[in-house]
């Protein structure tokens, strides 16, 4: 195992402390704005709109994870709802990114169905009367054969241009997974992974995640599929560039993506040579785990939240 992965598995074994949580969750929230919007729905779509003004586009990310009752998963579902009501006719592309199991995707209702994909239902059928986006976000690995099999079902019952879903580089099976849903044309943002998982399921040398990556991103485009390529990984980023050159690959077949608070200035200079460029903007009150995998992302980010913790 690389020195990078050390550094993240262990951010994210102490992020996970109860303990650890109570401390940051009190004291940290003037530093995780800088990778949150605000806890209010208004608050991320007055960000979607700063961000069309420079040429980017927003995927709006309500926070939140596993949800363990019925009714919190119900009101999750009826908030995406909300929230697509509400960016309707504000003059920029809807996109919404969502975690099924934030939705119910671990709860089996008493007539059999999965929660999960009842919500994604009732949130797919409204995104389609509104033209909008919808992305299944990608979780530890243990969701995953469950998520890519309800993205079969919903994109055979809303099609491609409804919903998208996201495969990680991390995981040693994503090569085969990428492959399996070619039938579907699908819409696939690639990204590296941001969970903690263990050596028998992803690999624990950066190195091969990013070859691994590169490999995705270039098989997925020569299938002809739609790719969000996922990375703020400078060396990445240019790669794609001279390979769709080469490959002749139209840019209205891609876009990059990118993190809120994240290399800004590359999202504008990207945009600004013509890509279509999205930021992902999360929102709400659940802000600890998402805030946890950034910092697990970046060394410095450690000593950034201290600052902010200290100076309080
Ligand atoms: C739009 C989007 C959606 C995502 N959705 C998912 C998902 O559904 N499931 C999932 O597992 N993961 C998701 N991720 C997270 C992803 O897996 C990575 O953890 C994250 O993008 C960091 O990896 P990187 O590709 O930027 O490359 P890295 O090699 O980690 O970073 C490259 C460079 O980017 C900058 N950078 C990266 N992260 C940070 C940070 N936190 N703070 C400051 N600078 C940073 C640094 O300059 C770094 O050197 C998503 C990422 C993006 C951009």
């Amino acid at each position: 195992m690389d020195l990078n992965q050390v550094y993240r598995n262990t951010v994210l074994s102490v992020a996970n402390n109860k303990t650890v949580q109570d401390i940051v969750k009190q004291r940290a929230w003037s530093v995780a704005k800088r990778f949150v919007a605000g806890e209010e729905r208004q608050t991320a779509i007055a960000a979607v709109k700063d961000m069309e003004k420079v040429g980017v586009h927003g995927i709006l990310d309500l926070l939140g994870e596993f949800v363990d009752t019925e009714a919190k998963a119900n009101e999750f579902a009826d908030e995406i709802i909300r929230l697509l009501d509400a960016a309707e006719g504000q003059g920029f592309p809807i996109y919404v990114a969502i975690k099924l199991s934030s939705v119910g995707q671990k709860i089996t209702l008493a007539n059999g169905e999965n929660l999960g994909m009842v919500n994604a239902r009732r949130i797919l059928k409204r995104a389609k009367e509104l033209n909008a986006f919808v992305a299944l976000d990608m979780e530890d690995h243990p969701l995953v054969d469950l998520t890519l099999e309800q993205f079969r079902t919903l994109v055979g019952e809303f099609g491609n241009q409804t919903v998208g879903t996201v495969l990680q580089a991390y995981l040693y099976r994503t090569e085969q997974d990428r492959a399996s849903l070619d039938d579907l044309k699908p819409n696939l943002r690639i990204v590296k992974g941001a969970y903690l998982e263990p050596e028998s399921v992803a690999y624990p040398n950066k190195r091969d995640v990013d070859l691994q990556y590169r490999r995705l991103v270039y098989q997925h485009l020569k299938a002809g599929n739609y790719c969000c390529v996922a990375t703020h990984d400078e060396s990445i980023i240019e790669d794609v560039k001279r390979f769709v050159q080469m490959n002749k690959i139209p840019y209205s077949q891609f876009e990059f993506q990118m993190l809120y608070g994240i290399r800004r200035d590359l999202q504008v200079q990207l945009a600004k040579e013509g890509y279509t460029v999205r930021a992902y903007i999360p929102y709400g009150s659940d802000w600890y785990a998402y805030f946890s995998r950034r910092i697990a992302e970046r060394p410095a980010n450690v000593m950034f939240v201290l600052r902010g913790m200290l100076r309080g």
